[in-house]
């Protein structure tokens, strides 16, 4: 078995089945994971290098190859032959699949950075706080290397330590050591970061460009605020303790407070971030800062498709926020809020009333096991869910709620002091 059978009509044969049988498809035939690193881009549409290398093997030869995908082979190999070969990013950290476990935050807050004697350098905070300016979403997540060096050069130049170089290329690639970045469209031979140079011309030149950004995983996290809020707030205690803080969010469009978001005071007193784990004080408290003076009117998906469900009709009283137009209002209320590891869906979500929403996150009411809403300090009835077929809560996210109004047990939530009665479980 050796390379030099594969011709590039083997290739082109084998990309051709693969388009056929679709990547998912054409991988299973064929017993193939996910390419690691190597992409094989054709006519724009991507392909595992490896996977198409083997399998142009088999129709060369008869027998499917059993070459690596390493830089010096299936990459190599389909250069030799005029195709193109990038890599997704620098090679993982042994320990990726640990930390893709964790909460987003959890992972920012192990985040290697440089360090200049005792203080850790700036770069990567900045791209960050940068990134999360964008109020990325799934398609816009990935910034060409221009655009995050023309952002992110400038917040180095201002922001970093007066001693640390303006190198917006070593964020651009290093974040990617954490499983929250990643790059896309270049190479590098040892893994070591790329020239501005080079990432230049390769922006230039290459079929697939060359961008970075956070992954989608990411992006849905950012999407909500309460997590959004908080790991700003991590960025901001962390890295830039004496900083102005609102100069800072200025320079990254982290948007702050406008005329619309009158934010009520006792916002600050809401309890939903209080139990993250691994937070700290510090964290926290500006956490909630943040969370009075940033506006974030941006829902997930499944949260627009709840208030489609209910035509933002409040689950609970029936009403709806009036606005102009003719347009409506309704909120999507999270059981398990997302900062205590609440899921963001359907089963974890009702369709509420600002007052119902409210009332529901201050844990002046909770539902039932039998889907009445009782006021927890007298147990009487508020209302009963009014459900749209297609919408189911789980009962153990409504369980956890129950939980933190202290009417009923929950593993994840502490009991109270003094246990009392408990009508929701009976
Ligand atoms: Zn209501």
């Amino acid at each position: 078995m050796t390379m030099g059978d594969i011709t590039r009509e083997t290739v082109l044969r084998a990309i051709e089945e693969c388009d056929d049988l679709g990547v998912e498809g054409f991988r299973a035939k064929y017993g193939f994971g996910p390419a690691r690193q190597y992409v094989l881009v054709h006519e724009a549409e991507q392909y595992d290098s490896k996977a198409i290398l083997n399998v142009a093997h088999l129709y060369a030869t008869g027998v499917l190859g059993g070459f690596s995908g390493g830089k010096d082979h299936a990459a190599a190999r389909l250069r030799e032959l005029g195709f193109v070969v990038v890599a997704r990013g620098p090679q993982p950290a042994a320990d990726l699949d640990v930390l893709r476990s964790m909460p987003l935050l959890e992972q920012i807050r192990r985040m290697r950075t440089h360090k200049t004697g005792t203080t850790p350098t700036r770069h990567k905070p900045l791209a960050l706080l940068w990134a999360i300016g964008l109020a990325p979403t799934p398609d816009t997540r990935l910034n060409a290397w221009p655009d995050f060096r023309d952002g992110v050069g400038p917040l180095l130049r201002d922001f970093g330590h007066d001693h640390n170089k303006s190198t917006p290329e070593n964020p651009f690639w290093y974040l990617a050591s954490g499983p929250f970045w990643e790059v896309t469209g270049i190479t590098s031979s040892d893994g070591q970061v790329p020239a501005a140079g080079r990432l230049t011309a390769v922006s230039r030149d290459s079929v697939a460009g060359v961008s970075a950004g956070f992954t989608e995983e990411a992006v849905k996290v950012l999407a909500d605020e309460v997590r959004r809020a908080e790991i700003v707030a991590h960025l901001l205690t962390t890295y830039f303790p004496e900083r102005d803080h609102a100069r800072l969010l200025a320079a990254t469009h982290v948007r702050t407070e406008d005329e619309g978001a009158a934010t009520d005071e006792d916002e600050q007193d809401e309890p939903v971030t209080l139990d993250v784990p691994g937070s700290n004080e510090e964290d926290r408290a500006v956490s909630k800062t943040i969370r009075a003076t940033t506006r974030y009117d941006r829902d997930s998906g499944i949260v627009r498709d709840l208030k489609l469900l209910y035509d933002n009709t409040c689950q609970i009283c029936g009403t709806t926020l009036r606005g102009r137009a003719g347009k409506r209002g309704s909120d999507g209320a999270h059981f398990r809020p997302l900062a205590e590891g609440g899921p963001d869906s359907l089963t974890n979500l009702l369709c509420l009333c600002a007052n119902h929403h409210r009332e529901l996150d201050l844990h002046g009411i909770y539902v039932g096991s039998d889907n009445v809403v009782y006021i927890t300090d007298s147990f009487e009835i508020e209302g009963e869910l009014t459900f749209h077929s297609e919408h189911r809560i789980n009962a153990d996210h409504a369980r956890y709620h129950r939980a933190r109004c202290h009417v009923d047990t929950h593993p994840d939530v502490e009991p109270p002091p003094e246990a009392g009665s408990n009508p929701a479980s009976a």
